[in-house]
């Protein structure tokens, strides 16, 4: 585009001239700059820097974890998300927490080789130089050896008659690992070039975390789940019945993991961890059968009267690396979040998951889903139609009073509003 060569060149400042002068307005360059608190911080992180964008963080309490209450901090710009979260993690702490557990802690990286002319042959020769890969690997970060952690084993996959692919697992400690596995996937690939003169295609790290698998489960008393009159053991049914529709029907099971990820998601990146990676492990891992199905499964054991879930998904977290040690608000996140390591970190992120979706899920077999969120939905809706504070609480008010959710509506209301108030 004109007027932007060069661009990652300029400084903050010319950045935001170039834009006043061919897009935005003074105003606008005046919102860009209020919101950058940190510019300095903000173009050591990212290209092109223009400002801060800023969501919304809240409190979850409630969410009970092997024996330990966390308050966990959300990052979200979604009504009731925080209050669903608080109310599942509610719910299970009446009948003792989740029980959170960790399977393993390896991040997978391939090296792809390509134009191979007999695939077996090669499996062998590489099979045969698995020790040499992973000193290789190893000595590409030597800083990872020293912290107890490194490569540990290497595993081969024939994708087609031509392609190979080799997945190195790494013990990356406390990091999340991505720039780490990189490293020593790209002084893997050059010792394959040069000893076995193959084609090397790529060398990346996989956000199919399948050695990072994190589990969370929990047993509710379906005594606590009575609502409203409503026996509690009808309710833990269809919460089952609506688990399995989520294994059987990809169109449920999709929304069924939007809401999981939904806490996730927020934890995660308040955490000040990469929310895309885990996003592209827990659909992989969705779809693991060959069909996409819900990630949580819910059984109402009729005979013990419990309602019993389970959730397991990869999570590549990491407590230090990429921009968790130098955004400041990831710190005070961390520290509400009791400094958890990267272990325990997977663990409260998963059960929060679990508690996300069984607030969800109650809603859903209950009151229906719009119900909890209509409040600051409505909200949401007077603050676009220009409604002040003083004018949103009446409006939202009158609009519940009314049964109308819609921008139409609230303009004419507010606009009534305004007229009686001004005669
Ligand atoms: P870093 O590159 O920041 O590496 C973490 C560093 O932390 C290590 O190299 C290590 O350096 C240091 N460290 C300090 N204490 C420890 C400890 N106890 N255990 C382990 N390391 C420690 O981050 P990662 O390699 O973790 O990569 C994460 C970043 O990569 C994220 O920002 C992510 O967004 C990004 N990314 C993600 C990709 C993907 O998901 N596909 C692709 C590319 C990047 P030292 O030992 O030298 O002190």
């Amino acid at each position: 585009m004109q007027g932007f060569e060069k661009y990652y060149r300029k400084t903050w400042h010319e950045r935001l001239e170039i834009l006043n002068k061919h897009t935005i307005s003074d105003e606008q360059v005046k919102i860009l700059k209020d919101g950058a608190k940190n510019p300095e911080l903000g173009e050591t992180m990212i290209e092109n820097f223009i400002s801060e964008y800023h969501l919304p963080e809240g409190v979850a309490l409630n969410l009970v974890v092997n024996g330990i209450e966390y308050l966990v901090p959300m990052a979200t710009e979604e009504p009731s998300v925080i209050a669903a979260a608080s109310h599942g993690g509610s719910i299970v702490k009446k009948s003792g927490g989740f029980k959170a557990e960790t399977k393993s802690r390896l991040m997978i990286g391939q090296v792809v080789l390509e134009n191979v002319s007999d695939v077996s042959e090669m499996q062998k020769e590489l099979e045969l130089l698995e020790k040499d890969i992973l000193k290789v690997a190893n000595d590409a970060h030597p800083s990872i050896v020293r912290r107890g952690g490194g490569a540990r084993s290497v595993k081969l996959k024939i994708l087609a008659d031509d392609l190979l692919a080799l997945y190195l697992a790494v013990d990356v400690k406390e990091a999340m690992g991505a720039n780490m596995l990189n490293t020593m996937l790209e002084a893997t690939a050059e010792f394959l070039k040069s000893k076995l003169k193959s084609d090397v295609l790529f060398a990346i790290l996989s956000n199919y975390a399948t050695d990072s698998l994190v589990s969370a489960k929990c047993s509710i008393g379906v005594e606590t789940l009575a609502k409203n009159g409503v026996d509690g053991c009808e309710i833990a049914r269809k919460i089952a019945q609506a688990s399995r529709v989520a294994q059987l029907d990809p169109y449920r099971a999709a929304t069924h993991n939007k809401g999981i990820m939904n806490g996730i998601d927020a934890c995660v990146l308040a955490s000040g961890n990469d929310w895309r990676a885990v996003e592209a492990g827990a659909h992989a891992y969705a779809a693991r059968s060959g069909r996409y199905r819900g990630l949580s499964t819910w059984n109402y054991d009729e005979k013990k009267q419990v309602l019993e879930g389970e959730l397991t998904l990869p999570l590549a977290l990491g407590s230090v690396g990429g921009s968790i040690s130098i955004v400041p608000l990831v710190s005070v996140n961390r520290q509400i979040l009791q400094n958890a390591d990267a272990k325990t970190l997977g663990e409260i992120v998963c059960s929060l998951g679990l508690a996300q979706n069984l607030a969800a899920l109650y809603a859903l077999v209950t009151d229906g889903i719009q119900k909890g969120h209509m409040r600051l939905q409505l909200k949401s809706l007077a603050k676009s139609v220009g409604a002040t504070a003083d004018e949103t609480k009446i409006l939202v008010k009158e609009m519940e009073k009314r049964k109308v959710r819609d921008s139409v509506h609230a303009r004419e209301i507010l606009k009534e509003m305004r007229e009686n108030r001004d005669e």
